[in-house]
């Protein structure tokens, strides 16, 4: 084992710390003890649960601690009932799921040996682990199929199995659970200002795609603030849901604004997303408001089908200045189409990604 020299007292006291710190900063990450992973899966597919920071062991406790530190309740609007197409958030869950249909290829998230391929248990269905090494390993479950066997070597993208909905009656998803040194981690990291409930301690994010330096602010989120009337919600959203409201073909009835806390002043990738369902506008007209002012976006929202599509890149203020900006007016004839309100995020540029990350794809 590499020899790292830490201060004594820094390795004694705040162990966790010091891991974040050598993840995070050293000349390589994995022979830090870190590791990358990638989605273990191809494409775009909506979030539908996190990692419940506070009980990721299935007590429920009433709300949900997302990785960004916000506290939501357990499941607004979309209720328990697992019958409830889409409904797949919950309270106490160790894992983040996907909503990827059945038979879809699951990957591998980094590469590894197949230390599990089997039955897991009636909760969990067919699942597979993986062994990283550095004491990380991944679980995937509810599969409908195997690509691989037990002891097989994967590399990082190889297609392990094929999604499905075995075990508990549930929704077709994939449930992506990552332990450290067996206990829950979350790969999103934690990025609330006071200190990770997780029993575990501090997760450290773990994604080589950029979702590190990525905000989220979902229709849920303290951050996304919504005016008028007429809205509506539903649980096919990214996160848990989305929002929707008829159209109108001129004066708005409805509006909402995503203003997140931006942790640096600078440029930002801005994405929407569109969820499969309900965004039926042609002519959803976002608004970015930054340093230079307002920036009209167009988009046709049918043209989308649960993707993130990409509004520009713009230069922002740090703190809660910078917003995005939609309203329910189209041009389109009154009740023709619904415009959706769902997750927008903001991409920090990689000017602000630690040094050893950078090198990563
Ligand atoms: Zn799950």
């Amino acid at each position: 084992m590499r020899y790292v020299h830490l201060p004594r007292l820094l390795s004694i006291a705040m162990p966790a710390f010091a891991f974040a710190v050598s993840g995070l900063f050293g000349s390589n990450v994995e022979a830090q003890g870190g590791i990358r992973l990638r989605q273990p899966f191809a494409g775009t597919y909506r979030l539908t649960a996190y990692v419940d920071h506070r009980s990721p062991d299935y007590t429920y406790d009433g709300n949900v601690v997302v990785y960004n530190g916000e506290e939501r309740l357990n499941c607004p609007d979309c209720g328990e009932a697992w019958t409830n197409q889409g409904t797949y958030c919950y309270d106490g869950h160790n894992a983040t799921d996907y909503a990827l249909p059945g038979n879809t290829p699951v990957l591998a998230a980094a590469s590894g040996r197949v230390t599990f391929s089997g039955w897991r248990s009636t909760y969990y269905g067919n699942s597979i682990r993986i062994d990283h090494g550095n004491g990380y390993e991944t679980w995937y479950s509810h599969l409908a199929a195997f690509s691989v066997n037990l002891n097989d070597i994967v590399a990082t993208g190889q297609q392990i199995g094929l999604s499905g909905n075995t075990g508990q009656n549930q929704p077709y998803h994939l449930h992506f659970e990552v332990r450290h040194n067996g206990d829950v981690t979350d790969p999103f990291g934690w990025q609330g200002n006071w200190s990770d409930p997780l029993p575990s301690g501090l997760a450290v994010c773990l994604w080589g795609d950029g979702q590190c330096f990525e905000i989220v602010v979902e229709d849920e989120s303290d951050w996304f603030y919504k005016y008028g009337t007429g809205w509506d919600w539903d649980c096919r959203g990214n996160g848990w849901t989305m929002r929707r409201v008829a159209n109108r073909q001129t004066s708005e009835s409805a509006y909402a604004r995503w203003r997140p806390d931006l942790p640096h002043t600078g440029p930002y990738a801005v994405f929407a997303f569109v969820p499969a369902v309900h965004a039926t506008t042609t002519n959803a007209e976002y608004v970015v408001h930054d340093r230079d002012g307002d920036h009209p976006v167009l988009i046709n929202q049918l043209n989308y089908s649960d993707e993130w599509v990409y509004l520009g890149s713009y230069n922002f203020w740090d703190g809660i200045l910078g917003y995005v900006y939609l309203d329910n007016a189209t041009g389109e004839a009154n009740g023709s189409g619904e415009v959706c309100f769902d997750s927008i995020k903001f991409r920090q540029f990689r000017v602000y990604i630690p040094i050893a990350l950078k090198n990563y794809p």
